[in-house]
């Protein structure tokens, strides 16, 4: 099914405060969305208990509307999806698509090591959906709760990426319900984009490989799959993606240490993306009349930090 609307939306995980990188991909969506006259929504996805707070929920939050970004709607938090996530794996498992997985993480590396074939590296390559009746039963019996596979059955995705171009991978078994009994990403995400009517995704190229496995669920979901555009990330000056570990990289750390204002940073946002002159004061809504999707840098920034 094709992509109806160019609505766009920031997806970020309140694990801590929004970056350089992180908000420069907040950015991105924001024009990429507004350029094209469409909405623009925020969605928290605060899926893992573990590391979400509703604290870095709040600055987040904060930190766009410091940089002059609004939204459309209300900010949607994906733990309140959960029923819905619930339908879907159900939807799944109705047409024999779902199997329980033990495996543990050491298990799963040692294996994916050991295996050929066509799966990218380090996928999962279905030791759980090949197991005896006798050894099912002796998982089973130990009582440790399994995390629940998609039987990808091998499929190969393809897709057109908006700057990266023709895209295709196989789709490994990938986890649908976590083994702490939370959805996973790969399920919430594709399921919560169709339902809020996301027509574009705009997101980091880290996210890059995992594209066709969510263009899987939804396929075998029957839900509309969004039209991609993956952007280039800032990393540090060893080269790796942007990080606390590289100093002074959000917004109220750049603030202390740099004495910058948020428009300071919308500025360097600005000029890394070839959107403004270095030091030239900009506003969100200038920005928009000089933004050009197809002129966009390919290449990742570097923050010198
Ligand atoms: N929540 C994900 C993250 O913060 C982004 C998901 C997405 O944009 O699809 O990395």
């Amino acid at each position: 099914m094709a992509a109806m609307s160019r609505d766009g939306r920031f997806a970020p995980s309140p694990s801590g405060p929004l970056h350089l990188g992180n908000l420069r991909t907040a950015l991105l969506a924001w024009l990429f969305a507004r350029r094209a006259g469409a909405r623009f929504r925020v969605r928290v996805e605060d899926l893992d208990p573990g590391r979400s707070r509703r604290e870095h929920e709040a600055r987040q939050l904060a930190d766009l509307r410091a940089l002059g970004l609004d939204w459309d709607g209300p900010v949607v938090r994906q733990s309140e999806r959960r029923a819905r996530h619930r339908e879907a794996l159900a939807q799944l498992q109705a047409a024999g698509r779902v199997y329980p997985c033990w495996c543990t993480r050491a298990e799963i590396r040692a294996a994916a090591s050991a295996a050929h074939g066509p799966l990218p590296e380090g996928a999962y390559p279905g030791t759980c959906k090949r197991l005896t009746a006798a050894q099912r039963a002796e998982r089973e019996a130990s009582g440790r709760r399994p995390a629940l596979r998609l039987d990808a059955a091998g499929e190969r995705v393809a897709f057109v990426d908006r700057l990266h171009g023709p895209v295709a991978g196989v789709v490994d078994d990938l986890v649908l319900w976590r083994n702490d009994d939370t959805p996973a990403y790969n399920l919430a995400v594709i399921v919560d984009d169709a339902d809020q009517g996301i027509g574009e995704v705009v997101r980091g190229d880290d996210l890059l490989e995992s594209t066709p496995r969510q263009l899987l669920v939804a396929r075998l979901l029957g839900l509309p799959a969004p039209a991609y555009a993956h952007v280039p990330l800032v990393l540090g000056p060893d080269g790796r993606r942007l990080a606390k570990r590289h100093g002074a990289v959000t917004l109220a750390d750049l603030a202390a240490a740099r004495g910058w204002r948020p428009a300071d940073a919308l500025g360097w946002m600005a000029t890394s993306l070839g959107l403004a002159e270095p030091g030239e004061p900009v506003s969100p809504a200038q920005l928009l009349d000089r933004f050009d999707p197809d002129a966009l840098p390919r290449a990742a920034t570097t923050f010198a930090g």
